[in-house]
């Protein structure tokens, strides 16, 4: 019996469902380079060369440990640079008895593996993907007959069933959640730490040359490339960030300043969507920070949150929404994506710093992509499925099951509020009070209105005219909009007439 096993470039993780019960004298590995997953949106260089480097150094671990794995590079002259193509390929080559296959994380990729079977006339076994808290199933359990699908709800359920910081059956320390002690801003002079990095290898290094050589003209630069790309390091990269970063985690996971894009973040994510990490694994080691002393509840409870709650909720809401999902347009927005996307060529800072972050890094953290990036595309009303690409191609840890709802749901609020109860709409004060980029702006953020006012003041309250029939009724907006209601007909007409003039005037 042969069995020709597959492992996709997010699956590499040595526990993974498809390579459980190997044979090593029978079975082969395929692990394929395709141009078809590179190019299905113009990925920042690092997410390629991460990607890239970390699947090549999984298949040399793997025939370390006597697995016969068969590699298909990118530059490989034989490749025909689709999964599906490849797939028929090895079938032909090997002669299999049948295909295993973990569960893919995309919708798109899970099409392709549905149609295996007809294509390469052999069986195709998939299991499900054991490396996340919970399944789909779990997800689809949880949300069958429920109007909302608030994450905090999950996110307590699967604490006590997993034994996640309880204490006899209670959460640790009395509350499910710290919130109330967390989201400080930086004060001046606090210092972020400085962060374990990882400098290339020659494995890592040859990659480069390649992406540099192909996608030249892609997004992102590969300077600062500093990832890890092997379990090893991504070890090391969980052992800096509870030693560096989760101590004051909680305290600062909003606050944003102005060159120091990693704070006291975990830096964890692209590691995490690879497989280089568990989650388990990563909330264990929060958990056992805590109990040592080490970390105080509020970061642990926080950071656990982030994990065990967002995370998991989040790929249980991919899968239960999917398809269609991708096409919600709840705000009715249809604005293009501004090029300063791309560019970083804006005179509002807190855009650009994100932004360049984002070109020199791959990474900004959440509070920059949900307030900064995403509160603007929220305002302005650009496209949802424009951002939603954007923020697919830029980020190193940036996968659909992830990313999508993240972007619809919470940034932009295309569901209509599924996933949010409130749009995440901001105005300067917000950015002000948490970061440190409005000192050096060239717009006053403290100006309403005028050619000086910073543009988020006038597009928050355009942004709530515009929505008026659809957002109004929102109790957690009843605030701005009782505001709102003191205004004259004159004042309305006016902010929106001057948020028209700003966006119209973008390029
Ligand atoms: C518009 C938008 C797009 C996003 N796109 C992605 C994406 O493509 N890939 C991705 O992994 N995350 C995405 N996120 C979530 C989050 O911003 C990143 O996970 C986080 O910034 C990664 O950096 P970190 O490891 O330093 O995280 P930390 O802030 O230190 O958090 C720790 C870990 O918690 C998890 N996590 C935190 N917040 C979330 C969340 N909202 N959803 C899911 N997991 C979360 C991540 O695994 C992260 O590594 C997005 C958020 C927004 C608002
Ligand atoms: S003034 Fe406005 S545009 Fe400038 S950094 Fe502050 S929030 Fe951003």
């Amino acid at each position: 019996m042969r069995v020709l096993r597959i492992i996709l470039g997010d699956q590499l993780s040595t526990d993974i469902a498809a390579l459980k019960g190997l044979d090593p004298a029978s079975d082969i590995v395929l692990m394929m380079e395709v141009m078809e997953e590179n190019t299905y949106v113009p990925h920042h260089k690092q997410k390629i060369v991460l990607v890239l480097s970390a699947m090549r150094h999984f298949a040399e671990a793997l025939r370390q440990r006597g697995v016969k794995v068969e590699y298909v590079a990118l530059d490989a002259p034989e490749n025909t640079n689709s999964l599906s193509s490849e797939i028929q390929r090895a079938a032909a080559r090997h002669r299999p008895d049948r295909l295993v296959v973990t569960e893919p994380g995309e919708w798109r990729v899970q099409e392709m593996v549905n149609s295996w079977q007809v294509l390469t006339g052999l069986p195709v076994e998939v299991r499900g993907d054991d490396r996340f808290f919970a399944s789909r199933a779990r997800f689809a359990d949880w949300a069958r007959g429920r109007q909302m699908l608030r994450m905090e709800y999950y996110y307590r359920e699967l604490r006590r069933e997993h034994g996640v910081l309880m204490a006899q059956g209670q959460p640790a320390g009395g509350e499910w959640n710290f919130d109330a002690l967390n989201r400080k801003p930086l004060p001046a002079r606090t210092r972020p730490p400085e962060r374990l990095r990882f400098a290339p290898d020659a494995v890592t290094r040859a990659v480069m040359a390649l992406v540099e050589q192909r996608f030249a003209a892609n997004f992102g630069s590969l300077d600062a490339f500093g990832w890890p790309v092997t379990r090893q390091d991504a070890l090391r990269a969980l052992a800096d960030f509870i030693d560096a970063g989760l101590p004051r985690f909680g305290d600062y996971q909003d606050a944003m300043k102005a060159g120091a894009p990693y704070l006291f973040h975990a830096l964890l994510s692209p590691a995490l969507n690879l497989g280089l990490l568990s989650p388990r694994e990563v909330c264990e080691a929060a958990e056992a920070a805590w109990k040592s002393g080490a970390a105080p509840l509020n970061a642990v409870e926080g950071f656990v949150r982030q994990i065990l709650g967002w995370r998991e909720y989040v790929h249980g809401f991919y899968w239960h929404v999917m398809p269609g999902y991708e096409d919600r347009n709840a705000l009715a927005a249809t604005r293009p994506l501004p090029e300063f996307y791309w560019t970083g060529e804006t005179d509002m800072r807190c855009l650009r710093e994100a932004v360049g972050s984002t070109a020199r890094y791959a990474y900004s953290h959440h509070i920059q992509r949900l307030m900064v990036t995403g509160n603007f595309a929220l305002l302005a009303g650009i496209a949802p499925r424009e951002i939603e690409r954007w923020y697919l191609a830029v980020y190193a840890d940036a996968y659909e099951w992830v990313e999508m709802p993240n972007t619809l749901g919470m940034a932009v609020f295309a569901d209509g509020g599924q996933m949010a109860s409130k749009p995440y709409a901001a105005s300067g004060a917000y950015i002000n009070r948490m970061s440190d980029f409005c000192a050096g702006c060239r717009y006053d953020v403290k100006q309403k209105t005028g050619p000086d006012a910073c543009p988020f003041n006038y597009l928050y309250w355009a942004f709530l005219i515009r929505q008026e029939n659809r957002l109004a009724q929102n109790p957690r907006l009843a605030m701005p909009y009782r505001t709102l209601a003191g205004w004259s007909a004159e004042r309305q007409a006016a902010t929106l007439a001057e948020a028209e003039g700003f966006l119209g005037r973008l390029k």
